[in-house]
């Protein structure tokens, strides 16, 4: 989403240490991962019967746990009440896989209990998903014409954008500490091998705050642009 001429402006510069930290990120959740999907929990469950136990336990039994396609495209559908986890989580038996599957469940409880950040980030999605695609349209438009109150509102787009990934920190922040408190309580896995079920939530939450610093980032760097332009 780079346009031709301001691709490469100084303000860029800014993004880097960003986007460095983000691939950082992805490669560490990748590896985590990858380590502990070797790593059988010595109760032998796989995700989906440690997901059932944790959905049955809280009164949600009318949530139907699915498969999906994919590699780490586990998700909760907060729309259909239905939880969606990948063949890796849903057939295995490692730490990776209950870490996974409690994690997702975190969010079906939050929903259930309606968690205020899960609920104000469902309300904003459909304009923060909206707005995160027409926000370069408009700012790239914005800066051809140099038409400044098209930049304006693709910045102001683009803002809504951020704050969906801000407030997704505590909803995913607080999905971990949930799945790692019900992995427990329920006796899922003993209590040594919640430490590396935890470092697969750790990795997957620094993904989350990467994207969040780089969009930060890429909102500061919209501002400069458009400072230089009064
Ligand atoms: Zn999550």
């Amino acid at each position: 989403m780079f346009g031709y001429g301001w691709g490469l402006d100084p303000t860029f510069i800014i993004l880097i240490p960003a986007i460095l930290f983000a691939a950082y990120a992805q490669s560490k959740i990748n590896s985590t991962f990858n380590t502990y999907l070797r790593v059988r929990n010595s109760n032998g469950y796989t995700g989906f019967q440690v997901a059932r136990t944790i959905l049955d336990n809280h009164g949600l039994q009318n949530i139907p746990i699915e498969l999906i396609n994919g590699h780490l495209t586990d998700h909760y559908d907060p729309r259909k009440r239905i939880l969606r986890l990948s063949d890796a989580v849903y057939n295995g038996n490692s730490l990776a896989s209950v870490g996974v599957a409690a994690h997702e469940c975190g969010h079906a409880v939050q929903h259930q209990e309606d968690y205020a950040p899960l609920t104000i980030r469902n309300t904003i999605a459909p304009v923060a998903s909206i707005g995160s695609q027409l926000s370069w349209v408009l700012v790239l438009a914005g800066l051809f014409f140099g038409w400044l109150q098209l930049l304006d509102i693709g910045i102001l787009f683009f803002t809504v954008a951020v704050l969906f990934q801000l407030i997704t920190l505590p909803v995913e922040f607080n999905a971990s500490s949930r799945a790692i408190a019900m992995l427990t309580e329920y006796n899922l896995v003993p209590v040594n091998e919640v430490g590396p079920a935890k470092k697969v939530l750790d990795a997957a939450a620094l993904t989350y705050l990467a994207a969040t610093i780089v969009a930060v980032m890429q909102l500061v760097r919209l501002l400069l642009l458009r400072g230089r332009r009064d």
